[in-house]
C-alpha cells in the first residue's frame, strides 16, 4: 500500500488544488507512481489546473456506482494518474460521497503516492477527505484567519485519526504584517515542510492548463514545489 496524503486547508483557495497538481507531477518527475483525487466533489477543478480534456468518466460515476474505477483514471502530465471530478451538478447530486472510503482501500494499492485534493470547510464532503488519507498536510497561506480554520481542520483530522504531516505556506509575500513560519508552527504544532512564494506563473500556467513544474520550472514557486516533492519522496 502506497501513502495516501489528503491536502486541506479550512478557508478555500488557499492553493491545494495548485499544489496537489504541482506536487503530484513533481513526484512523477522522480519516477514516483502517483495518483491525484479530486475528492472537492462540489467544485472540482483539479483536471483543469493539469489541461485535462474529454473525461467521459469521472469519480462521480464511480461513487454513483454507474462506472468501474479504473475507467475514472487518466494519465495526465509526466505521467501522473489523475482521478477527475465530474463538472456538472447534476454528477453531484447523484454521487456518494460515502462510498470514498471504500474505494481508497483499492486506490492505495495502485500508487506509491495518493494525493488527495480535498474541499474547503468542514461541511461532510470535507470529512470525508480528511477522512480518507492516512496523513494530512495543511495548505494554508500566512494570515491568521487562515491559520485559525487550518487549526480546526487539523484537530478534526487528528480525532479521525489521520497524522498531521506538516503544513504548506502558500503565497508567502514577506511582508512584515504576515505571521512567521515559528508563529505558524507554534500556533498549528506541525513543521512547515515548505514556503511557496506569491508567484504571478502559478496564475499563468494554470491559465494555459499545463503544470507550472512544467511550464515554468524555475519560477520561484515551481522550485519550492519540487524540494517538498524531494523531501516527500525522501532524496535530498
Ligand atoms: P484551492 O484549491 O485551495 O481552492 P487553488 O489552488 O485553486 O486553491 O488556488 C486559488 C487561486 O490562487 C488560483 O487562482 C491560483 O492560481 C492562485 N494561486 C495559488 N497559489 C499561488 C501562488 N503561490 N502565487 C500566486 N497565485 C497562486
Ligand atoms: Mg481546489
Amino acid at each position: 500500500e502506497g501513502r495516501s496524503i489528503v491536502f486541506a486547508s479550512g478557508k478555500g483557495g488557499t492553493g491545494k488544488t495548485t499544489t496537489v497538481a504541482n506536487l503530484g507531477v513533481a513526484l512523477a518527475q522522480f519516477g514516483k507512481e502517483v495518483i491525484l483525487l479530486d475528492a472537492d466533489l462540489t467544485m472540482a477543478n483539479l483536471s483543469l489546473v493539469l489541461g485535462m480534456e474529454d473525461i467521459p468518466i469521472t469519480l462521480h460515476d464511480v461513487l454513483a456506482k454507474e462506472a468501474d474505477l479504473k475507467d475514472a483514471i487518466y494519465e495526465g502530465p509526466a505521467g501522473v494518474k489523475v482521478i477527475p471530478g465530474g463538472l456538472s451538478l447534476e454528477k453531484v447530486k447523484k454521487a456518494k460521497p460515502e462510498r470514498l472510503r471504500e474505494l481508497m482501500r483499492e486506490i492505495a494499492q495502485m500508487a506509491d503516492f495518493v494525493l488527495i485534493d480535498a474541499p474547503a470547510g468542514l461541511e461532510m464532503t470535507s470529512v470525508t477527505a480528511l477522512l480518507i488519507g492516512r496523513e494530512l498536510i495543511i495548505v494554508t497561506n500566512p494570515e491568521i484567519s487562515a491559520i485559525t480554520d487550518s487549526l480546526k481542520t487539523k484537530l478534526i483530522a487528528e480525532k479521525l485519526g489521520t497524522l498531521p504531516l506538516g503544513v504548506v505556506l502558500n503565497r508567502v509575500t514577506n511582508e512584515k504584517t504576515e505571521l512567521s513560519k515559528e508563529e505558524i508552527e507554534a500556533i498549528l504544532e506541525v513543521p512547515v515542510l515548505a514556503m511557496i512564494p506569491e508567484d504571478p506563473e502559478v496564475k499563468r500556467a494554470s491559465a494555459y492548463g499545463v503544470p507550472l513544474v512544467i511550464k515554468n520550472p524555475t519560477s520561484p514557486a515551481a522550485i519550492a514545489i519540487k524540494q517538498l516533492a524531494a523531501k516527500l519522496a525522501g532524496i535530498r
